[in-house]
């Protein structure tokens, strides 16, 4: 089998379309708007460069090799723009805006240059900015979404291709006399091309959907209030954490805190103030658990915890802990009053995970509304059930 450039180019530049085809029918219902409008200017000027190295047939050879190579260069900046706002919400750093810009710029005096030499730098500038992109995904790779690991792949390949072929020219310059000759070098690199930018630009849009999809779930399992987890996921991990539970042998604690006088708060401060103190609250506790634990809203000024692995005097002590935090959590009202928070709370055991998940709640509600009873601002361990008798 003969590869042939510029059929590869055909297919290339079809493989182009095709993406800019999906980018445009994405780009409406995506959230990352910025970053996927930097990717179509990186596709669309792919596909101005490939047309243009293409457009040999018709245009003077120099004129096709460094207008295509420009364009392509461009390409793969916007690229790597469109990856770095995708990955830090932000745009490029200036060394790398510079590097880009002066790689630019550097293409057009190739026209003075012969082919060998001419594909030579062209082989050396075109891989800095997609060395930069695989960078990106690199340095991130446990923090994005897997979908973007082919896309640094994709980045890393292409320039170790056009590399390598840069090594190849400048050992062998008179292979390159005439580049677009059937097989070899150039085709390879073609063929690379073909498979790594079109892969990349496949991967980043399913990069974009799989983070869409991930904020949907979370707006959906999330209150967006105070961040913490709404009720129905939060009782899916109870039952989880009950069932490793029961392998491990090991004790649930179930928490149930209501936050004191909270409608006098509303009704003296305003909701403005009593929808800033249950803000405040939940990051207060979300800082101080551990990453197994749940916390989750269960309506109103109510929240749940669930504690795996945590016996009386453990989840007594967590609950201690979060009463001094909120104490000191500094809220002033609008008059410039500081603004104390107190909180009751009810905590059930569920030793070996033998106590359901809802009869631990019962418990747990039953202990909450005797700390209530007695005054407020306080714990209530609760009593396990007695065993009924017939
Ligand atoms: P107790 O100490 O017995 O728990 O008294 P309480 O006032 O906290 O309890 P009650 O159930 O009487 O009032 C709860 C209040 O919480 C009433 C409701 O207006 C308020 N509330 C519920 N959800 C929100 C919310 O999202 N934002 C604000 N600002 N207030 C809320
Ligand atoms: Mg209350
Ligand atoms: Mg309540």
């Amino acid at each position: 089998m003969t590869l042939h450039p510029p059929t590869i180019l055909v297919l290339l530049l079809l493989g182009y379309v095709m993406l800019g085809l999906q980018l445009a029918m994405v780009r409406r219902r995506l959230n990352e708007v910025e970053a996927l409008r930097r990717w179509s200017w990186g596709n669309s000027l792919l596909l101005a460069g490939h047309l243009m190295l293409l457009a040999r047939i018709v245009v003077p050879l120099p004129v096709s090799v460094i207008a295509g190579n420009t364009l392509i260069l461009l390409g793969e900046c916007a690229y790597v723009a469109a990856l770095q706002q995708f990955i830090d919400d932000r745009p490029l750093p200036r060394w790398v805006r510079r590097t880009c810009g002066f790689c630019v710029a550097a293409m057009v005096p190739l026209a003075l240059f012969d082919t060998p030499t001419r594909v030579f730098v062209a082989s050396v500038l075109t891989p800095l900015p997609a060395i930069w992109g695989a960078w990106l995904v690199w340095r991130a790779r446990h923090r994005v979404e897997r979908s973007l690991w082919p896309v640094g792949a994709g980045l890393a390949l292409i320039a170790l291709a056009l590399l390598a072929r840069g090594g190849h020219a400048a050992l062998n310059p008179s292979y390159y006399t005439d580049p677009m000759l059937p097989g070899g070098m150039q085709a390879a690199l073609l063929l690379t091309s073909f498979v790594a930018l079109l892969g990349s630009g496949f991967g980043f849009v399913l990069a974009c959907t799989e983070r869409a999809t991930r904020s949907l779930e979370h707006l959906a399992s999330h209150d967006h209030l105070t961040g913490a987890l709404n009720r129905q996921p939060a009782e899916l991990l109870l039952t989880n954490a009950l069932q490793r539970a029961r392998r491990d042998r090991s004790t649930v604690a179930y928490v149930l805190i209501d936050l004191d006088r909270f409608k006098s708060i509303n009704d003296r401060h305003g909701h403005v103030f009593g929808d800033e103190v249950l803000r405040r609250f939940a990051q207060t506790v979300d800082a101080r658990l551990r990453a197994t634990d749940v916390f989750s809203r269960c309506g109103g000024e109510e929240f749940g915890l669930v504690l795996p692995d945590s016996d009386a005097a453990g989840a007594l002590g967590v609950v201690e802990e979060l009463r001094q935090a909120c104490a000191a959590m500094g809220l002033m009202t609008d008059d410039g009053c500081p603004f104390v928070l107190t909180f009751s709370a009810g905590v059930a055991l569920s030793p070996s995970g033998r106590v359901g998940a809802e009869a631990l709640y019962r418990n747990a509600d039953r202990a909450l509304y005797e700390a209530k009873h007695a005054g407020r601002d306080r714990v209530v361990l609760a009593q396990p059930e007695a065993p009924q008798t017939t």
